[in-house]
């Protein structure tokens, strides 16, 4: 790939990526990362695999049920690219443990299963000025959009200024149709790969929709927003 080359696939051997989920979006994500040859890759997730998992969460297999995904993840990911460094902890990604979660990574898959997660991740991403990707589900759908902190439009900013997650998560649809996971979860691989080595256009300012049903994808503009509780609309005139 003359665009990317030596000089980029040893690019991605030095860089270090956070999945905050191992869950639908966390596993096509993170086996992506680690085919591509991201050097290192901190899984992060709490939960222990079930049997009703294993329709969508890839890094999954049927004796694994019952074991803790991130050290399950950690086994799949390194049988992918033994040259991955991965480090797998059985924890939640919370406010208070952000700091030591995102130590020394250069981008953040934010592939959590709530807006709870979500806005904690994106909250201690502004602050710590790490970039990052932000995936969400429907039943049959999904959205994608990357954020720079303090350069792009965040993801309260998407969501508006009011809302609260916790309102958001006792809506959430039933789980996402088998295939949709690995759509949403690949197109935020792509969009770490292309940060970490500097190549194409990312989704900032602008949020992915993707509609399984009708099979189609389409991008909406996403404006820096001045009522913003994260970024307060950072500086939208900063073209990236
Ligand atoms: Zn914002």
């Amino acid at each position: 790939m003359p665009r990317v080359g030596e000089q980029g696939q040893s690019a991605l051997l030095n860089r270090r990526v956070l999945v905050v989920g191992a869950g639908g979006l966390g596993s096509p994500a993170a086996m992506y990362l680690a085919a591509a040859g991201v050097g290192f890759l901190r899984i992060i997730d709490p939960d222990s695999v079930e049997l009703s998992n294993l329709q969508r969460q890839l890094l999954y297999r049927t004796k694994d049920i019952g074991e803790s995904k991130a050290a399950c993840a950690r086994a799949t990911l390194t049988a992918i690219n033994p040259d991955v460094t991965v480090e797998a902890l059985t924890m939640r990604f919370t406010p208070e443990n952000a700091c030591d979660c995102l130590q020394d990574v250069d981008f953040v898959i934010e592939a959590t299963d709530s807006a709870v997660g979500t806005f904690a991740v994106a909250g201690a991403c502004h602050d710590a000025r790490l970039p990052y990707c932000y995936g969400g589900l429907t039943e049959f759908g999904g959205q994608v959009m990357t954020v720079l902190p303090g350069r792009t439009a965040c993801i309260r900013c998407l969501f508006g200024s009011d809302v609260q997650p916790a309102a958001i998560d006792a809506e959430s649809p039933p789980g996402p149709l088998s295939p949709v996971p690995g759509i949403v979860g690949s197109t935020q691989a792509a969009e770490a790969v292309k940060f970490l080595i500097g190549i194409g256009t990312l989704l900032v300012n602008r949020l992915l929709i993707v509609d399984a049903l009708g099979m189609s994808f389409r991008t909406v503009p996403v404006r820096p927003s001045a009522d913003c509780p994260v970024c307060g609309g950072c500086s939208p005139a900063i073209s990236v």
